[in-house]
């Protein structure tokens, strides 16, 4: 009798086991959602995005949302042409978290796509045979992982702000409301992208792109500034003092940084990039980057690294680039939204801005330091320059005035996703936003 029983008790604990099982696998929550993971591979650093979205409705529009996004430990991958592996085996931490995230039973299905921007770019006109061994390193690992991997590539400049400029018009659901879109700001640390409907009839193909969204067609200008990201600015802004006569005996004063500021740069580090073309002559391996504070001298500074010179077209934003008027609001974004958010200048009109800037820049360094200990130093030295070119490059580089200044919100997220060219790349690769005008098929991946 007492083995029958154990027999049966044995039973019953199997049954109960099973059917807890079957519960917990038939979790709604497993079943509703589905999901793309986005790596944004770029120039300083990489993160990845995973998007979720609800499984039976995911043609609706305003139904894709960002879960979670994992930034990669270190620089870009960009960083790592003398260690091509090492680019892949950065990776590992936030793919490794988005194996957990992710149901298990979804992952096969997950598509995965890489693209890279500006500082791949740049990489590729120094050496396409590098940017090649980086792209194929990260393929070989994102390829070890059981979702379904759809390609790493540098996307273009106008791919980054058409897609950028897609995501925050589709989390504000301003396609489906059909109510007037808003253009899109990003500033990188290699390149800048301006995007937006206009009614002007381009005067360059370059920079026009239609497209036909949930039934409505848009007429977008898009363009990206290669060099002209914040990394890659300051480097432009620093060759241009190190070849005027600024230079004294290896110091260059800057006004662009603290008064009390002094670092030792190597030559190298600002001349190691195909955006700076005139290299230095019989000069010092070395320099001392001295700040002198000048919020006013900063800018005079900045403004050289705009040409006005030469536009043959109706009307340029700067180094003969075609741009018409800029129209409508805008939102801006990443650096945009970094430096101005840091600079607690982003609820200001233009001239109250531009004062509080020359006001920040006047601080000494030490009292910066003491102000924000928490804040990496490499930023806390650059946000003086950078609020200053991110002023000029709005104000004479894309001729916003005071009046459309106002039109400009900066943003990091929307409902909760990040606005960047990640949301909006996976959109059009999955075919999720309907409408699409038959001629214009999603662009390729890879
Ligand atoms: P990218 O890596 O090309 O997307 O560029 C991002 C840019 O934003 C780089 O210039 C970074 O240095 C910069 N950045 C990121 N986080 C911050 C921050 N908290 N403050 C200032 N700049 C930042």
């Amino acid at each position: 009798r007492p083995v029958i029983i154990l027999i049966i008790v044995l039973i019953a604990i199997g049954i109960v086991v099973m059917v807890a099982t079957a519960i917990i696998q038939n979790k709604p929550l497993h079943q509703k959602y589905k999901y793309g993971i986005v790596l944004d591979a770029g120039s300083s650093h990489t993160s990845v995005f995973i998007y979720e979205w609800p499984a039976e409705k995911e043609n609706n529009t305003g139904m894709v949302r960002q879960k979670h996004a994992c930034d990669v430990k270190g620089k870009g991958i960009s960083s790592y042409s003398g260690n091509p592996a090492g680019a892949g085996s950065s990776l590992t931490d936030c793919m490794a978290e988005a194996q957990k995230i992710i149901p298990v039973h979804r992952h096969q299905e997950t598509p995965v796509y890489l693209g890279a921007t500006a500082g791949m770019r740049l990489l590729r006109m120094e050496d396409s045979s590098l940017s090649d061994q980086v792209l194929d390193a990260v393929e070989r690992s994102l390829q070890t992982y059981p979702f379904d991997y759809q390609g790493a590539r540098i996307i273009t400049g106008q791919e980054e702000g058409a897609f950028g400029w897609i995501t925050v018009n589709y989390l504000s659901d301003n396609f489906r409301k059909a109510s007037g879109t808003i253009g899109a700001l990003d500033l990188g640390g290699a390149s800048t992208q301006i995007t937006f409907v206009s009614k002007e009839n381009s005067e360059n193909p370059e920079n026009s792109m239609d497209f036909r969204l949930y039934g409505n067609p848009y007429h977008l200008y898009t363009h990206s500034f290669l060099c002209y990201g914040k990394d890659q600015v300051l480097k432009l802004a620093l060759a241009k003092k190190l070849q005027s006569l600024e230079m004294q005996e290896d110091v260059l004063k800057d006004a662009c940084f603290h008064h009390g500021y002094k670092a030792n740069k190597t030559l190298s580090s600002v001349f190691n990039t195909p955006c700076v073309s005139e290299k230095l002559a019989d000069s010092p391996k070395s320099f001392i980057h001295w700040g002198t504070g000048d919020g006013v001298e900063c800018q005079n500074a900045v403004r050289k690294v705009f040409n006005h010179s030469c536009c043959q077209y109706s009307t340029c934003s700067f180094n003969g680039v075609y741009q018409p008027p800029v129209e409508g609001h805008f939102g801006a974004f990443s650096a945009f939204y970094f430096v101005m958010n840091f600079l607690n200048l982003t609820n200001d009109d233009l001239e109250t801005a531009k004062a509080k800037l020359i006001n920040y820049c006047s601080t000494p360094w030490e009292e910066i330091k003491s102000s924000y200990p928490s804040v990496k130093e490499k930023y806390l030295a650059e946000y003086c320059f950078s609020g200053t070119y991110i002023l000029t490059l709005l104000e004479d580089g894309y001729n916003f005035t005071s009046t459309t200044f106002k039109n400009i919100e900066f943003i990091k997220k929307i409902a909760d996703s990040d606005a960047g060219w990640t949301l909006g790349y996976m959109l059009n690769l999955t075919n999720m936003i309907p409408a699409e005008a038959p001629d214009t098929p999603p662009l390729p991946h890879g």
